[in-house]
């Protein structure tokens, strides 16, 4: 049997593809070589879900993929995230600052919302069929063939097999070496958490720190982190991952809104009314307790220090330590511990406004396996949903 429509991955990507491409009519089969869809969509937000994220324009929310973002910019105008809301609005959306989840939280509540929309549209869903190879004729894909050694044909085909990274998901980087003619652009691990050398931060485990503010290589990133048992996670971390190295120094700032003299004031007059504390309570007001030991530490201060006790140089080695914590980084944990992958398939030889690919005349591209990768916080779900939408539709309009 000839389907119309082919999709390889039933991730994000290629589910919504063959929810608009059956939307439209077309006898589409999706292939995913797990033994059940959506693996790493269950994962996400924590087992939350953060579907996506509202931005004030479709150019602001494209610009924080750095320079690829432009390549959005097309099928954004045909599906954004006010468009995926809508999408989703029967499971029922729930909105936290500009992320949005679903309703329940839950992200077993977003597959099921997906299978039930490809059940609905009588789509062909082939699990437990890892897809081994691409037959083409120049510019034509004729067949897939499944590791079972079956050989599948369609009149198009949309390869959503995701990136490289968390791989115990399916996402193993397979089309990237299948013959279809396609550049590759380097890939990275991304949105990775931080290995560091120094070994006292694994009793802080699982504390978070908010609005604080790091430097790395001169460059000033603002945000929330989170100790680990090896080193360094947190939105903030995830997002600047891409742009640290093993050797490079992390300096922590915790009171980022005050310069050393600044700082050194405002203690003088806390420390005018608070005399007879101890220096250890006194801190406890901005710092999580279990770091506090570490400050007194690196400031030479004893536990038991009052404050009317505290001499100058204690003070102001105080003020410089809470404003310049070291962290040397060992290294990034790599693309099993990665959120997504940076690099992929050239988007120089995709059209951004169907994702039909340059190459070859019935194939098409989605989610992950292109080289775009966003930060946290919903972006990459959403290039998903964009682009899954946007090659699905066009997969069947354009003959
Ligand atoms: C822990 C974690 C949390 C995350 N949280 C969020 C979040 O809250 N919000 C957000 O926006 N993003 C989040 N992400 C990123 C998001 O999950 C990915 O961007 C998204 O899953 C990519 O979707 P995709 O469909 O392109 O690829 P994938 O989800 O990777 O799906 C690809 C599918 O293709 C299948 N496949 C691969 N090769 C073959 C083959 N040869 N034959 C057949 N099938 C194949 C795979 O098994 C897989 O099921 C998170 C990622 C991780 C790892």
């Amino acid at each position: 049997m000839k389907y119309d429509v082919v999709i390889i991955g039933g991730g994000p990507a290629g589910m919504i593809s063959a929810i608009s491409a059956s939307s439209l009519g077309a006898k589409v089969l999706l292939i995913e070589k797990n033994d059940k869809l959506g693996n790493k969509l269950l994962l996400t937000g924590g087992g939350r879900c953060n579907l996506t994220c509202i931005e004030k324009s479709n150019k602001e929310f494209c610009s924080k993929f750095g320079k690829n973002g432009d390549f959005l910019l097309s099928s954004f105008s045909i599906f954004n995230f006010q468009k995926a809301i809508e999408f989703f609005e029967d499971l029922g959306i729930k909105k936290e600052g500009n992320k949005i989840y679903p309703i329940s939280e839950n992200s077993k509540d977003v597959l099921k919302f997906l299978l039930s929309k490809l059940k609905e549209n009588k789509v062909k869903i082939l699990t437990s069929s890892p897809v081994s190879e691409i037959k083409r004729d120049d510019d034509k894909i004729k067949s897939i063939i499944l590791s079972s050694g079956e050989v599948i044909e369609g009149r198009k085909y949309i390869i959503c097999t995701g990136g490289k990274s968390y791989g115990v998901t399916g996402s193993t980087g397979d089309a990237f070496a299948w013959d279809i003619g396609h550049t590759i652009t380097e890939l990275k691990p991304a949105l990775t958490p931080i290995e560091i050398k120094e070994k006292w931060t694994k009793s802080l485990q699982g504390i978070s720190l908010k609005d604080i503010c790091i430097t790395v290589n001169k460059k000033k990133y603002c945000g929330d982190l989170l100790f680990t048992h090896f080193g360094l996670s947190g939105p903030m971390i995830l997002n600047i991952s891409k742009n640290i190295k093993p050797k490079d120094i992390i300096i922590l700032d915790l009171f980022p809104n005050k310069n050393k003299e600044e700082l050194d004031k405002y203690f003088q007059k806390i420390f005018e009314k608070k005399k007879n504390k101890f220096v250890s309570t006194f801190l406890s007001d901005f710092i999580p307790e279990k770091l506090i030991p570490f400050i007194l530490n690196f400031s030479s201060i004893p536990k038991t220090r009052k404050i009317n006790n505290l001499t100058k140089e204690e003070r102001l080695r105080l003020v410089r330590v809470v404003k310049e914590i070291e962290f040397n980084v060992a290294g990034l944990l790599g693309f099993d511990k990665a959120m997504i992958t940076s690099g992929g398939i050239s988007l120089k030889e995709v059209d951004s406004k169907t994702m039909k690919s340059k190459i070859i005349n019935n194939l098409y591209f989605a989610g992950e396996v292109l080289d775009i990768d966003g930060p946290s916080g919903g972006y990459n779900l959403q290039v998903c949903w964009t682009t899954g939408y946007v090659a699905g539709i066009n997969s069947i309009k354009d003959d």
